[in-house]
């Protein structure tokens, strides 16, 4: 059989941060996983990736370290590439997009669009900071939300709402360096003329037909709706600078020139192999299927924005044979957010566990087709019940059995009954179906049916008790090691795009001479033709303790419990001021809360109405001591019950460590006074 040929992408991570459980279940676990299914069949596949290296992210960091940009990218591409190499994912070639390959590169593609007609430039009005003597694009300025009037969305996109944002929509914008208001001043940029592209991408998208449906479904409702032209470049200065005449101060926007960076790094892996022409084989081969991994959010970029780049060439590249676009995985119930710090990093889970109980967690718990949750007690229980106490456990007894009474061999039988011929069937139909779910990107349903053929196997070993049958009928049991050695030199293998290197030591306590990927998935097709001669038997799983997870499930509780970090320098409007209703409020009267020696319960009245509050300050004033004064309150504060006391307003204070001071008005002023 002919050689299938892939080309296989996952989003470039960007180098400003670090990657968490959520990039991995995304775009990198589910790629390195059909890489190696790949692998096993024998076909040809290549892995490419590297970390996006520009845009406005990683030169607001940089400018905030007081850095070069360069060296903030220099840091994560090696935080990033150690993570990877940690779950054991593994790319032909991880490069980045600040090189010379990919400048070149991606300015050949501007200049070949530009060439034929796809590329307009356009006067716009954009912010511009006369303090900080540029333009503000993307993340570069803050201000409120257009759509849901949160404080602190940027300039490309409101992290309340999710929705994409053009920065001159903000309300009261603020430069972000220097917090000073910007103006608007006129820009000229280039845009790409995607209407041009439309009924070809209608075309292409319709024939389509074996795509996920949450991918298609978002495509076909984008060119409904009617493409628009795109600007691809920025008024910024860390960037490929845009290769055309009067482009001082502007550079080829990120997102333009990010996914050419999955050619340039097939190109710099080809140098490196020593067959500089390589990457042409796989990027003008019509045979290739090109399959681009990635999160949901990606699925414009990759579906509507790069196929028309590709198509405005001059070459003949290939175009996305398929997108599988996963959704998103959420953290104990929680989604995800790196500003806050809620997530689980690899780079810290590392420390603590092995890639294995990730790997296989995020492959049996996939967001494939809906957003799913990282809950650690499952990640534990998941990890111990199926690889520990079945998978693990299967092969360890059937290797100790057979070990002790077979001379260290799985005996291959003289003859095979009916019952267990039936079952050698059964366990090549399983075989089968697991490749058609590797194949189609079903990663979870894969992991369902091999722990269940693991289980199968416990089973057999239980009800087909050779511990008895040993002593009286050595044939027989003979027989069943067999059976249960098949099912074990099949679970070695089935298992190995998702957890490869316990298949690798699986494999090696099998003592087979070829190594796993040589013997491959086709190598299972026939039964065993010689003994298994057994190796050292070595656990292959052990299992989590409770304490490393409640440690995990702390650290995360802990987080939490903070208060939303801000950057101390926040500055709010005056009309987010005039939302805080503070007012007088007269002390009318006071007691201890019971069980709680903190808190106090207070009656305050305000003008015409009382209110119940529970204040902290049992330490610094009595009950008595209160009653008849006049202090500061935040009167329109959402009611909370507090020690199952409801505290309907809070009161203010001065706060040194153990010192509170509460805000008492110098002069008399009656009761409701409201503060300006
Ligand atoms: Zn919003
Ligand atoms: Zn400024």
């Amino acid at each position: 059989m002919a050689k299938e040929k892939y080309l296989v992408t996952s989003a470039l991570p960007y180098a400003n941060g670090d990657l968490h459980i959520g990039h991995i279940a995304g775009a990198y676990l589910p790629a390195d996983i059909f890489v190696r299914f790949q692998k096993l069949l024998g076909n040809d596949v290549i892995y490419i990736c590297g970390t996006d290296e520009h845009g406005a992210p990683i030169s607001i960091k940089a400018e905030q370290e007081n850095v070069p940009p360069r060296k903030i990218v220099d840091k994560y591409h090696k935080r990033i590439k150690s993570a990877f190499d940690g779950l054991d994912i593994q790319f032909e070639n991880f490069s980045g997009t600040d090189r010379k390959v990919h400048y070149k590169l991606s300015q050949n593609f501007f200049s070949d669009l530009n060439k034929n007609g796809f590329i307009q430039t356009h006067t716009n009005e954009q912010l511009y900071c006369e303090n900080c003597n540029r333009f503000l694009p993307d993340r570069y300025v803050e201000g409120e939300c257009p759509f849901c009037h949160s404080e602190g969305a940027r300039g490309d996109q409101c992290d309340s709402c999710g929705k994409l944002i053009d920065a001159i929509q903000l309300t009261n914008p603020l430069c972000i360096t220097c917090r000073s208001t910007p103006i608007i001043r006129e820009t000229t940029n280039w845009f790409l003329n995607l209407p041009k592209f439309s009924d070809k991408l209608q075309k292409w998208i319709e024939s389509k037909t074996e795509w996920k449906d949450n991918v298609k479904k978002f495509i076909l409702n984008w060119l409904k709706s009617g493409l628009k032209e795109r600007a691809i470049t920025r008024d910024l200065n860390w960037g490929i600078p845009v290769p055309t005449e009067n482009t001082d101060g502007k550079v080829l926007y990120v997102w333009f020139e990010a996914p050419i960076g999955y050619i340039s790094s097939t190109i710099e892996w080809s140098e490196k192999i020593g067959k500089p022409e390589k990457w042409r084989d796989y990027w003008f081969d019509k045979n290739t299927k090109l399959i681009h991994f990635i999160g949901k959010d990606n699925i414009p970029f990759h579906t509507i924005i790069w196929p028309a780049m590709l198509m405005g060439q001059d070459k003949k590249y290939i175009l996305p044979d398929d997108v599988p676009a996963n959704e998103y995985l959420n953290l104990e119930k929680n989604k995800i957010s790196t500003s806050k710090n809620y997530a689980v990093w690899i780079n810290e889970y590392l420390e603590e566990f092995s890639e294995i109980p990730l790997r296989y967690y995020l492959a049996a718990n996939a967001p494939e087709n809906k957003d799913t949750d990282f809950v650690w007690k499952e990640f534990q229980e998941k990890y111990n019940t199926d690889l520990a106490n079945t998978f693990g456990n299967f092969v360890n007894r059937v290797l100790k059995f057979s070990d002790k009474h077979f001379e260290h061999t799985i005996p291959l039988p003289q003859k095979i009954s009916n019952k267990n011929e039936e079952i050698l069937t059964n366990i090549s139909d399983i075989r089968e179906k697991i490749k058609q779910l590797y194949q189609t990107f079903k990663v979870r349903k894969a992991c369902k049916m091999i722990i269940d053929l693991a289980r199968f196997g416990n089973q057999y070993f239980d009800n087909t008790i050779p511990w008895k049958t040993i002593k009286t009928d050595r044939k027989s049991t003979a027989e069943m090691m067999f059976i249960c050695g098949e099912i074990i030199r099949n679970l070695a293998i089935v298992i190995y795009p998702i957890i490869p290197s316990s298949s690798k030591k699986l494999w090696k306590m099998l003592g087979f001479d070829k190594s796993i990927l040589k013997y491959g998935w086709n190598g299972l097709s026939a039964k065993s033709d010689k003994p298994i001669i057994i190796q050292n038997i070595e656990t292959l799983f052990e299992k989590i303790p409770d304490d490393l997870i409640e440690r995990q499930v702390n650290k995360l509780k802990n987080l939490n419990n903070i208060p939303q970090k801000t950057s101390g320098k926040k500055i709010i409007s005056f009309e987010t001021f005039q939302k805080l209703d503070l007012r007088i409020a007269k002390i009318i009267a006071a007691e201890k809360v019971k069980k709680a020696d903190k808190l106090l319960k207070l009656q305050i009245s305000i003008g015409s109405i009382t209110k119940q509050i529970i204040a902290g300050i049992a330490k610094n004033y009595s009950p008595k001591e209160l009653i008849g004064k006049n202090i500061l309150i935040l009167n329109n504060l959402e009611p909370a019950i507090i020690k199952g006391e409801k505290s309907e307003a809070m009161l203010l204070a001065v706060v040194d460590g153990e010192n509170l001071s509460l805000l008492i008005p110098e002069k008399e002023i009656p009761e409701g006074s409201k503060v300006l």
